[in-house]
């Protein structure tokens, strides 16, 4: 089961109710976040019901909520209600309107990603993607510009208004990249890397968790249950393909996850059609379907120039092929009941040169 206390509770107030469970003899583990705090409960066996009327009575207690899954936090059953991840910039993922992250795979010059910015700024993207720590197969490949690449993302996106989403692959860089990223992100191959997630869970910034390569959807949720046991509420899925025995895509992109996986958490998902394919021309249809099947947002590379990039170039949109796309998704979006960020254009008319 897990306690909900009131919002704006004391740590008077929540070293109480850890009291009244000490009392009982329950483990409790405490997840304070910014607007809510949560207390998980473990060990209550046979005297539920009188368990849970005795912590309900509690002052600050505002509901006691019986838990059947193995994730508890993240649980549909946790929270009736959709969390809405916001970001510093206001852009969010869960509410009507799409987060559309586009960028760079990698972060590779500062031509590349102020020209990537003004372009995907300009076709309704709110958030810019680009990886500045990479998490490569062969320690030979390009492994990102590191901090250079992390202040032109920070750069280019203040210049075009918008939110940036970075990856960090290291405990050791989570401060340096949560510095200048608006959202952490942890990619696939990170996805089981507990104490990178406890570490992020200790923070106050909101948070990416990439599916892993062959993790399984309840794999996945406890992943994020771990960011959020430890106080950072967060967390926004990303649905980023999954391992098949078929070569013939890079991954093969598990739709169907999208709608399960909000009958299962509060959190919201959002689609990467690039990793989940690898291949260009299958990137625009699966961003529409991804979107069509209820997705909070995608995460799309886009490169001025893939055949010179030096990651990922075979799935990267160009730059027309996103501006085609973003042009293709707004119908889809209205049918959905979403609708498509405001465009730079409209951004800057709107605020006309304060
Ligand atoms: C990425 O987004 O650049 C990336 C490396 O993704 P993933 O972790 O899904 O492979
Ligand atoms: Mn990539």
């Amino acid at each position: 089961m897990i306690i909900v206390l009131k919002p704006r509770v004391t740590d008077t107030e929540i070293q109480a109710v850890l009291d009244a469970t000490t009392a009982l003899r329950l483990t409790a583990h405490l997840s304070k976040g910014v607007e809510r705090t949560v207390i998980g409960i473990l060990g209550v066996s046979d005297d539920k019901e009188q368990v849970m009327a005795h912590l309900s009575q509690l002052d600050p207690v505002e509901s006691v909520v019986p838990i059947s899954r193995s994730y508890k936090l993240v649980s549909r059953e946790a929270s009736k209600e959709p969390t809405i991840v916001r970001l510093a910039n206001g852009v969010e993922f869960g509410g009507n309107v799409l987060a559309i992250a586009a960028g760079p795979c990698s972060v590779e010059s500062r031509e590349q990603v102020m020209q990537t910015a003004e372009s995907v700024a300009a076709n309704g993207a709110n958030i810019l993607r680009g990886g500045a720590f990479k998490p490569r197969t062969s320690p030979y490949a390009f492994q990102g510009m590191k901090e250079e690449g992390l202040k032109l993302l920070r750069e280019a996106a203040d210049r075009f208004g918008l939110a940036v989403v970075s990856e960090v692959l290291d405990v050791r860089d989570v401060e340096l990249v949560a510095s200048y990223a608006d959202l952490l992100q942890i990619g696939a191959r990170n996805m089981q890397n507990f104490s990178l997630l406890r570490e992020i869970g200790g923070l106050h910034k909101p948070v990416l968790l990439k599916r892993g390569l062959t993790a399984t959807v309840e794999e996945w949720l406890m992943a994020a249950e771990y960011i959020v046991a430890s106080g950072n509420h967060e967390v926004v899925l990303c649905e980023r393909g999954i391992r098949s025995f078929d070569p013939m895509t890079r991954n093969v992109l598990d739709l169907a996850v999208v709608p399960l996986v909000r009958e299962l958490t509060h959190l919201p998902i959002v689609v990467d059609p690039s990793h989940s394919t690898g291949l260009r021309h299958l990137v625009t249809p699966m961003a529409l379907a991804g979107v069509a099947a209820g997705a909070d947002g995608l995460l799309i590379e886009v490169h001025p120039n893939p055949a010179v990039a030096l990651s990922d170039g075979p799935q990267s949109l160009t730059l027309p092929l996103f501006e085609s796309l973003m042009k293709r998704l707004a119908p889809i979006a209205t049918a959905v009941g979403r609708s498509l960020p405001q465009s730079i254009s409209a951004v800057e008319t709107s605020t006309s040169h304060a």
